[in-house]
């Protein structure tokens, strides 16, 4: 079969200058295959009869970092990240895998044959050769991408004993590409679910992460559940399913959460709002109470617990700190914009002094998400426009202690007093005033207001202060107290 695709020529050179060089060389893997889709491939790979030690002498910018053999070959000149660096490995024998997620050896070899037959799916075992136009298709993967189908190159168990990464990686390409799963392909996923166990939680995140990432999550997290393979996900996940709401929602949990999801990738947002439109009720099993007054059923404190919960899911998945604090911080305050009796002006100051201005109007993109997957239509536009007005009015006000008009070096000038607790409660009584009013943010007015503040009995400071000292985890603390005390007896 001969076919001419639009090959960059950054990837050309270095096909041609390997072959000129006497050695083979072909494109391999996921760019192969969307080429026949038609999709811009993320990354180029070469595969080659020729070694490391052949490799690197052919060109002028090459990096080899000896994992498995691959060379990075760099392009200086272009501005198109997936160009910068195209990879060439030898061809690769991989030996047993003891651990079913190592090959114990790596060898080179001198047959493509041999490099394509390790490759995980059909789809993704097809060489080109970019000189000849000429496609090796050992294992009919062409007629698989043409049924929209993925099927694993050879005995599905046997591959994924191998490595049970290559589970996963079915899923993700299910949801990223729209393709189904072969039948004696999924039965082996069902029947060697549990190899998911060995595989790195590290490992795990990336393959998750592209299938938060893709066009359609929804359809990636169905599949995982029906796969039996949320539990070696996200086991929180699998516990929403089933959890019955109350009359304004039409879905349980586990469909709320994951048309959350589906709206996040649908407005295209990043992954931080994707991951917390999927985590954002995650604790409302654990806080959930049928409240036998009212008959419903009720979530009283279920951000306060689930923002706690992300970030141990999160970790867990290591995912990089600054991921975790934000997503762990949008699940904690994902119910302002739901309650529409809270939104004063007083009240969206607050809640920018929590969530932190960078994260104000990813808090509202959020609200979206979880709005329309709860299946309720879009946001009348006027109440839209008007949150959006008062959120600019806000951002303009002071929000913190430093932004206030006075510091404690001048509380203690105009008090005479010394270095102590007492100044950072003034502080802070001083910021809760300013967030109700931020007229007072004036010198005079401030610098007058501590006298005051400063002439009450210590008691009286310390507790208008803690008020608005407390840190969030304190009062988060506390707010679980609460919860359990009200439903859990202690
Ligand atoms: P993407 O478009 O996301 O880059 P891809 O198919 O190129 O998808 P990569 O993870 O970049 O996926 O891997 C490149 C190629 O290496 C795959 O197409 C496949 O041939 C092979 N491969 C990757 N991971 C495995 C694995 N765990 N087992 C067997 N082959 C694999
Ligand atoms: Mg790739």
């Amino acid at each position: 079969m001969k076919i001419e695709f639009p090959v960059p020529q950054e990837v050309t050179r270095v096909t041609e200058t390997l072959k000129k060089a006497g050695f083979e060389a072909f494109l391999v893997g996921g760019c192969v295959r969307d080429l026949f889709l038609n999709r811009k491939p993320k990354d180029w790979d070469v595969t080659t009869n020729a070694t490391p030690e052949q490799i690197i002498p052919l060109f002028p910018h090459t990096f080899y970092e000896n994992t498995f053999g691959t060379v990075g070959i760099v392009n200086d000149e272009t501005e198109d990240s997936s160009l910068k660096t195209v990879e060439a490995t030898p061809y690769r024998i991989e030996s047993d895998y003891s651990d079913n997620r190592h090959p114990d050896k790596v060898t080179f070899s001198q047959k493509i044959e041999d490099d394509l037959k390790r490759r995980d799916f059909t789809m993704n075992a097809l060489a080109y050769d970019t000189t000849t136009g000429k496609i090796i298709d050992l294992f009919d993967g062409i007629k698989d991408i043409k049924d929209k189908t993925i099927r694993t190159v050879g005995k599905p168990e046997d591959r994924f004993k191998e490595d049970g990464l290559r589970i996963l990686r079915a899923v993700r390409f299910f949801a990223e590409l729209g393709f189904v799963v072969s039948p004696e392909t999924e039965k082996a996923i069902l029947e060697n679910a549990d190899l998911l166990k060995n595989i790195s939680k590290e490992r795990i995140r990336d393959e998750f992460t592209k299938i938060i990432m893709s066009e359609k999550p929804m359809d990636g997290l169905l599949l995982l559940r029906k796969l039996g393979l949320m539990k070696y996900v996200i086991p929180q996940m699998e516990e929403a399913y089933d959890i019955e709401q109350n009359h304004a929602h039409k879905y349980d949990v586990w469909e709320h959460l994951i048309r959350s999801v589906q709206t996040a990738a649908d407005k295209n947002f990043p992954l931080e709002i994707r991951l917390t439109a999927m985590v954002h009720d995650i604790s409302k099993p654990a806080a959930r109470r049928w409240d036998a007054e009212h008959e419903q059923w009720t979530f009283y404190g279920h951000e306060v617990l689930g923002s706690r919960e992300t970030k141990k899911i999160l970790s867990d998945l290591r995912f990089p700190a600054k991921v975790v604090e934000k997503v762990t911080t949008l699940a904690r305050w994902h119910m302002f914009f739901s309650d529409t009796e809270q939104i004063t002006l007083s009240a969206v100051r607050r809640m920018i002094a929590n969530v932190g201005r960078e994260n104000i109007w990813d808090l509202m993109n959020v609200r979206i998400c979880d709005r329309i997957g709860t299946g309720r239509p879009k946001e009348d536009p006027y109440r839209l426009r008007k949150y959006h007005a008062m959120i600019e009015e806000a951002l303009r006000d002071p929000v913190s202690v430093a932004m206030l008009k006075i510091d404690g070096k001048k509380i203690m000038d105009v008090t005479r007093e010394t270095p102590g607790p007492k100044i950072g409660w003034t502080l802070h009584a001083l910021l809760e005033e300013v967030l109700d009013d931020p007229k007072k943010n004036t010198e005079e007015y401030l610098e007058n207001r501590a006298k005051e503040l400063f002439s009450l009995p210590e008691n009286e400071l310390e507790a208008l202060g803690e008020k608005g000292k407390q840190t969030k985890e304190e009062a988060d603390e506390e707010e679980i107290k609460k919860i359990r005390g009200k439903h859990w007896v202690k």
